[in-house]
Parts: structure tokens; C-alpha cells; sequence
């Protein structure tokens, strides 16, 4: 099923989706104890909001061979881990800001993944059952300053920087067959197969499983494959797992602080 959040009414409300044109609200995401109402709404009167709520959002670096290589970097042995901060998630159709400090903000399309249940030193079978469901992210990055840092904290994480949604699939099928496509102003610019990954979803979430404890809501964005490229303002960005779902989203600059 897919599972939104919509603005309506001034109020952000978790659905899933019942066909293409209504969803039914629902009293919190289904992967954090929530249940079905008796409301439903026609989709094209809301606002999509980000399909999530994470604790925190755990990334992985260089999860594919090539995009290793496009950076210029060998293959890593263990998975490459990173945080972004949740106050980088931004809503479906709006837009990416571009900080003054960077003058090379890129875009990654990763697929993202919605952990379901608690996981502390899991194995690949147990990570593989509390997957919730998957969706699409940007994991934006402003590459000079990701070359310029020592941590990515910086590069990684301002405000607007994890585009994600624009809906969460819960039966996705086997994630062998997905592909990933990242599409700039309507040129793709990123065409990935999951099968390519270097460590497969349920390896990541075990390892992390071993670092940190995942909760229901987390975010884990798995990587970016090749193709790896500069963002403008006035882009409009397109993050898509064909059959699953679509993330769109605009650029701008950063509106500049004037208090
Ligand atoms: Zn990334």
C-alpha cells in the first residue's frame, strides 16, 4: 500500500491510499501503531508532506561501485556511514535551497528505506523483516564543502537538503528488480539498478543495527549510483523507482536572512 502525508485543512494527517484519487487518513503511520479512520479524503485537495517522521536518518556513502570510482575513490571495505539531521527533510514539490557557502550543490537519487521495528544487533534475516516499506530521496550535498570538511555534517545537512517521498510503498516486491532513475529537467542523469548495490538493503540495516539501535520511523538512504551532478536554480528534479514511486522537486536560492 502507499502511505502519504497530506496537508489539509492546516493540519498534516498520515493516509493510505485506497486508488489513484482517494486515501483514507489514518491516526499515525502504520509502522508506528497507528490505525485506520473512517475519513476519507480525495488526494488532488492536499499537499503532499515528507511520508515520514524519522528519529534520524542514517546514510550510506559509495554503496555503488561506479559512483565510488566517479568521485575518484576506491571501493570501500565496510559500508560508509553518515547522518543527515531531520531538519533537512523537505516536502514533495517544493524546492531545494542553495546555500551561499557552496557554489557546487549535487544531487544524489538514492532509494530510501522506512524502518518498521526496533532493531539492535540484527541479522540479515531480521533487518530484511522490519523493512516498512521504500521510497524515494535526494540526499542533496554540497560536494566543495563535503571536499572541504573532514565530517559531511556540513555538506549534508542543510535545511531542505532530504527531499523524500512523495509517498511511502510498503509491497514493493523483491528490491533485486528496482531500478533507480534520477532525471534533471527532464534528462536522466542517473540510471541505477538496486541489484548493483555493493551491500543490499538488509545487509545495511543489520550493520547499522550494529552501531545504533533503529526504531520504527527511522530513514535509511542506501547510496547513489552513478551519475552524480550540479544543481541550478530553477531545476526541477525528479527522483523515480518506476512502478513504486515519484519524488519531484524544485531549486532555489537560499532566501537570504534579513533579521
Ligand atoms: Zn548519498
Amino acid at each position: 500500500m502507499r502511505v502519504h502525508r497530506l496537508r489539509l485543512d492546516g493540519s498534516v494527517h498520515w493516509a493510505v491510499a485506497r486508488d489513484a484519487e482517494h486515501a483514507r487518513l489514518w491516526s499515525n503511520a502504520p509502522w508506528c501503531g497507528g490505525y485506520e479512520t473512517t475519513r476519507d479524503v480525495p488526494l488532488d485537495a492536499a499537499a503532499y508532506a515528507a511520508p515520514v517522521r524519522p528519529g534520524k536518518i542514517v546514510c550510506v556513502g559509495r554503496n555503488y561501485a561506479a559512483h565510488a570510482r566517479e568521485l575518484g575513490h576506491d571501493i570501500p571495505t565496510e559500508p560508509l556511514l553518515f547522518l543527515k539531521p531531520p531538519s533537512a527533510l523537505l516536502d514533495p514539490g517544493r524546492s531545494v535551497e542553495l546555500p551561499p557557502e557552496s557554489s557546487q550543490v549535487e544531487h544524489e537519487g538514492e532509494l530510501a528505506v522506512v524502518v518498521g521495528r526496533h532493531l539492535r544487533r540484527a541479522g540479515r534475516q531480521e533487518a530484511l523483516g522490519a523493512i516498512a516499506g521504500i521510497t524515494c530521496a535526494d540526499d542533496v550535498t554540497a560536494r566543495d564543502l563535503q571536499r572541504k570538511d573532514i565530517q559531511f555534517t556540513r555538506a549534508k545537512g542543510f535545511d531542505t537538503f532530504c527531499p523524500v517521498g512523495a509517498w511511502v510503498e510498503t509491497e514493493p516486491g523483491p528490491l533485486e528488480r528496482v531500478e533507480l532513475i534520477t532525471r534533471v529537467n527532464g534528462e536522466t542523469r542517473q540510471h541505477g539498478r538496486i541489484v548493483d548495490m555493493l551491500w543490499p538493503v538488509d545487509a545495511l540495516l543489520a550493520y547499522i543495527s550494529n552501531v545504533m539501535t533503529l526504531e520504527p520511523g527511522d530513514l535509511i538512504l542506501t547510496g547513489t549510483p552513478a551519475g552524480v551532478g550540479p544543481l541550478c536554480a530553477g531545476d526541477t528534479v525528479e527522483v523515480e523507482l518506476p512502478g513504486i514511486a515519484v519524488l519531484r522537486h524544485g531549486v532555489r536560492e537560499a532566501i537570504a536572512d534579513t533579521a
